[in-house]
């Protein structure tokens, strides 16, 4: 009758599928992109390992996911009491895909009737880690569209996508490429003189051609290596995906990106995700304070109280990542550089930062005791909070791509010292492209390191403080309301939505 309210059945919206690669790094800018699609009135379905996924819940708020967002866990097949950091664990994770997740996943996506829930369609759309191809194989096989995130650099990106090309101008492989897939082997790569050919150029990366090195080159192993392999073809089939999202934007990757896009036309750049997913919270005056961290590990606030005590850009924050594994004498070094220096510094020495010795202090007592003024060390720091810091004035990083993308949004200069895969190119666009920092690279030694800390933290405005700034408001615009990153989501959003209808 008249008087009853029609049931008027709104649509459900699209429901997108997010599968990481189950690394910190990853998880943490594809959980961003999460929030940003249910911001914009999407329903995702978070693919985690169960392991991530108690980590996640045991030092991230869950309560602060927005009402679109549910979590669904796959096993990893990794042994709980195994090591999570280092390039041993990027094995293990790299071999169990083949053996446990591909297999695992095809079952719940096909079983479940692409995970549809009570209030929800089946999967519509999936958002892949741009190194799980198995997923577009299943993605084509169920007619699923599959878009493809690449947590890295547009520039390392490239210059992965460019392998083949250089296989064929004999640029690959070079000698010392033995060597370079661990860190750890430098010494023996000096001391066989294999370290010289490292200065020879790399000519036939398009748009890279005036600055890359072999020593700038994405290390992944040597050529017969799985690993270095899996990369390769992984990163070669990119072009099957509907669309790739980049953590990037155009103000700072422009010449690149028009490279890959000979490629890949259907490009998203909707970075810095961090910042991005900050912007639009703000515009909806809802607030981002602390409650979207997605940390594995337990955050040790009592290190912003310190910053608090120190003079503005006057402290030097130091943080490897969640992954980089050093041996005692590298971590000697730098402890040795840092105190020398004179400079004030915020250390994050995780517990499994040191090679072979979980949770046991590696620093002798003499230097604590000397640092105990200047220095300060948590095991695991709010790292956004920290570089926004009025009292941080430089970042000694491992050039991994979230802390190279955080610190370029807080203004803040670098200091790099690269461990693996896309940090070489990331170290070398940080000093020569985008002239914001030092590149250490290959070096690791007391002097080198004190030196660097000191010329970058000299009081005075210094060439790289200057860009550092101006390449901080690049950011912030790319993600304001008509920005670029800002429209790209936009036109992904939508496109999400005509691919589920
Ligand atoms: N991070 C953090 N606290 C720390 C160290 C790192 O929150 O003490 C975060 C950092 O903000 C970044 C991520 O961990 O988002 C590390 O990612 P990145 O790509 O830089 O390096 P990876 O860990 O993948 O080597």
């Amino acid at each position: 009758s008249m008087e009853e309210h029609p049931q008027v059945d709104l649509p459900l919206p699209p429901h997108v599928l997010i599968f990481p690669f189950q690394a910190q790094g990853h998880v943490n800018s594809m959980l961003k992109l999460a929030e940003l699609l249910c911001l914009a009135g999407l329903h995702v379905t978070f693919l985690v390992s169960e392991a991530v996924h108690s980590l996640l819940l045991r030092h991230s708020p869950a309560h602060s996911r927005s009402p679109g967002f549910r979590f669904r866990t796959i096993s990893d097949g990794i042994p709980p009491e195994h090591r999570r950091s280092g390039t041993g664990h990027l094995k293990e994770l790299l071999s169990s895909l083949r053996t446990t997740v591909k297999p695992l996943f095809r079952e719940m996506i096909v079983s479940s009737n692409r995970l549809s829930g009570e209030d929800r369609r089946p999967v519509t759309c999936v958002v892949a880690d741009g190194v799980l191809s198995f997923v577009l194989d299943l993605g084509e096989e169920l007619g699923i569209p599959v878009i493809y995130f690449r947590t890295i650099s547009a520039c390392a990106f490239w210059s992965y996508f460019c392998i083949p090309k250089l296989l064929e101008a004999g640029e690959l492989p070079f000698q010392a490429l033995l060597y370079l897939s661990d860190k750890l082997s430098d010494s023996i790569l000096y001391e066989s003189g294999l370290g010289n050919d490292l200065d020879v150029p790399i000519e036939h990366v398009p748009g890279m051609k005036e600055f890359l090195r072999r020593r700038d080159f994405p290390r992944i192993g040597d050529w017969g290596n799985p690993d270095f392999q899996f990369v390769l073809t992984e990163t070669l089939q990119t072009p099957r995906a509907q669309g790739l999202i980049l953590n990037t934007f155009e103000d700072l990757e422009g010449p690149i990106l028009s490279h890959i896009q000979t490629q890949m036309p259907n490009l998203y750049t909707v970075g810095p995700l961090h910042a991005h997913l900050k912007a639009r919270l703000a515009a909806k005056l809802m607030s981002s304070s602390s409650t979207y961290s997605n940390s594995f590990r337990e955050e040790d606030r009592s290190c912003l109280t310190w910053l608090d005590t120190k003079p503005a850009r006057s402290v030097l924050y130091v943080s490897f990542g969640s992954f980089m594994v050093m041996t005692r004498d590298q971590l000697i070094e730098f402890w040795h550089g840092l105190v020398n220096s004179g400079k004030s510094f915020l250390w994050v020495t995780r517990s499994d930062l040191m090679d072979g010795q979980d949770g046991e202090s590696p620093i002798q007592t003499d230097l604590l005791e000397a640092t105990k003024e200047r220095g300060y060390t948590v095991g695991w720091a709010p790292q956004e909070e920290v570089l926004a810091h009025p009292s941080v004035g430089g970042f000694l990083t491992h050039s991994g791509w979230n802390s190279t993308l955080e610190s370029i949004e807080a203004g803040v200069q670098m200091i790099c010292w690269p461990y693996f895969a896309d940090q070489q190119v990331n170290s070398r666009f940080v000093s020569e492209v985008w002239k914001i920092g030092l590149d250490m690279k290959d070096i690791c030694d007391r002097l080198t390191v004190e030196k660097m800390v000191r010329d970058l933290m000299e009081v005075g405005e210094n060439e790289f403080a200057k860009s550092a700034n101006r390449m901080a408001e690049l950011a912030r615009n790319a993600v304001s309301d008509g920005g670029s990153s800002y429209c790209n989501l936009d036109r992904l959003i939508e496109d999400i939505r005509s691919m589920s209808l």
